[in-house]
């Protein structure tokens, strides 16, 4: 039987739990089933990798929560991401088996007052959500927020918060890829009337939409959901990694800039800012970290390995880099937005045509082409990962097993990343624990050199693979 032959299970199946999803490294830690338990001890914590996980005292992550199957959004019980697409958006003028549903798409920035500069990419994120503020279409935004100056040192460095004024949905802009849930904004959704639009990475915009199905109040009040398109989410440790090579100790951090935009270089050379309780700042392009490739995978959630969701499918709109050139190289930054709401194309069309947006309009494949890395490695790469034996619970995925098929380089380049991601939370946790932070830069430059040379065909390491294996184009 394959794995997407998997038979339903009743929605209340008390067998699938919390913790049996956790142990088979599908939770990505988005917070709906403690938002869905009612129980008030309920909560989210970090765990020792700096990854959150739910903590269900009484009902017990060991016991089965009402329709828990069909709410998780790695459940393979759960609808897909077409299921839900094809429900909210049924006369979607395109379906792409990249991108989904959507009515249009488009490459492009906003114009108007500073959003593009605030912005990780060209703002238009943060612009529609102040734009749905604005036109009283919602009373509040749930998106995610860095931690004020005042707030105890021991909270997380960012975490999801209702915005209900412009200032305050605009102060949330640029992308924070650092853990965080939805819990306490679903529970404040619940008990505060009024329309919400909530911004989230494609697993918890997933998410929404399911217990969107099991609650009629949040059905009523989550009016528009925004999507931010998906590479991988890292864990927390990644900032103190940050910490460590850039000799500042986390102690000294008010707080952190994944991307410090240059509108001088090219919008791909990503820098990394903590900005020091002092004052002062310290800075370091991610190239010169020792864990600052992307497509390497450190920090990576292991439930990552099992999406296949890239442009956040289930959202009302969704936004993206446009990672081909000329945008690449422009350090203004570029959006890519998929609009599948018709109400949310009208918005954006009479924006544009007022000439406070630039924006050109673009086809599935232009999109598909500014995410290549991440759709090879969520469906070539996929499909490739289901095919390894593991234990705990199947994830029942929208791409079949393969196992044959890859040139061998292709296959290690997939069989190291996921390595380096299992591996690079182990080998934290210990240097962490031992207070020797070399333990973990030194493995970690020795994975970096191998993985690159593996890839790129760089370094000495790259010529004496090129040498054994021959030179393939590795795509990555
Ligand atoms: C973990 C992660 C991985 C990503 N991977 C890719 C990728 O592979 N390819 C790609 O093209 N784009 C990716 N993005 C999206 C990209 O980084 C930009 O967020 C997107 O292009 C929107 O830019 P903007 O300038 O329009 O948004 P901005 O105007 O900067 O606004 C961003 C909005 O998103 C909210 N936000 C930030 N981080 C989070 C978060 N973790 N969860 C929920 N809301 C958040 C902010 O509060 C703000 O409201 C990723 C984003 C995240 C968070
Ligand atoms: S992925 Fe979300 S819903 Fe599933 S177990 Fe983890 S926190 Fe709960």
């Amino acid at each position: 039987m394959s794995l997407t032959d998997l038979p339903k299970v009743p929605p209340d199946d008390p067998r699938l739990t919390p913790r049996q999803i956790g142990k088979s490294g599908l939770c990505i830690g988005c917070g709906a089933c403690v938002a869905r338990s009612g129980g008030s001890n309920a909560t989210m914590r970090l765990d020792r990798y700096g990854q959150f996980k739910p903590s269900i005292p009484g009902r017990s992550t060991d016991k089965g929560l009402p329709n828990f199957a069909e709410l998780c959004p790695f459940s393979p019980h759960a609808r897909n991401e077409d299921e839900i697409a094809r429900e909210r958006f049924p006369s979607a003028r395109y379906r792409d088996p990249m991108i989904g549903h959507f009515e249009t798409a488009y490459v492009g920035h906003v114009r108007e007052a500073s959003f593009r500069a605030d912005g990780s990419s060209g703002g238009m994120a943060s612009w529609t959500a102040v734009e749905l503020l604005a036109r009283n279409m919602v009373d509040g935004v749930a998106h995610v927020v860095p931690r004020s100056d005042g707030e105890d040192d021991r909270q997380p460095l960012f975490r999801y918060r209702i915005s209900r004024t412009v200032e305050d949905v605009r102060s949330g802009a640029k992308s924070r890829y650092y853990p965080v849930e939805m819990s306490a904004i679903i529970d404040e959704i619940r008990r505060r009337p009024g329309r919400y639009a909530v911004v989230g990475i494609p697993c918890f915009v997933k998410a929404v939409h399911l217990l969107r199905r099991q609650e009629p109040v949040l059905r009523e009040r989550i009016a528009f959901t925004l999507g931010l398109f998906c590479g991988h989410m890292k864990s927390a440790r990644f900032v103190e990694s940050f910490a460590w090579q850039l000799e500042a100790g986390m102690g000294e951090v008010a707080g952190v800039d994944y991307r410090l935009k240059d509108a001088g270089r090219p919008a791909n050379w990503y820098t990394a800012q903590l900005r020091l309780k002092d004052g002062s700042s310290r800075s370091k392009d991610w190239w010169h970290l020792v864990d600052g490739d992307w497509g390497a995978g450190y920090f990576q959630n292991s439930a990552c390995n099992f999406c296949d969701d890239v442009v956040a499918e289930t959202a009302d709109i969704s936004f993206g880099d446009a990672w081909v050139e000329p945008y690449s190289s422009d350090g203004r930054g570029t959006n890519v937005v998929v609009v599948r709401s018709p109400l949310l194309q009208r918005l954006v069309v009479d924006a544009a045509d007022e000439g406070r947006l630039d924006l050109s309009e673009i086809d599935g494949d232009f999109v598909v082409r500014t995410q290549a890395a991440g759709f090879r490695q969520r469906r070539e790469g996929l499909a490739f990962r289901l095919s390894w034996l593991r234990s705990g619970i199947g994830p029942n995925k929208r791409v079949a097993p393969k196992r044959s098929g890859l040139p061998a380089r292709r296959m290690l380049v997939y069989w190291l990343r996921s390595s380096i991601s299992a591996w690079s939370h182990r080998v934290f946790w210990l240097a962490r624990a031992l207070h020797m932070p070399r333990l973990y830069t030194s493995w970690a430059s020795t994975m970096l050199a191998l993985y690159q040379g593996l890839t790129y065909s760089r370094g000495w390491v790259g010529k004496l693979i090129d040498r054994i294996a021959g030179r393939t184009d590795t795509g990555d």
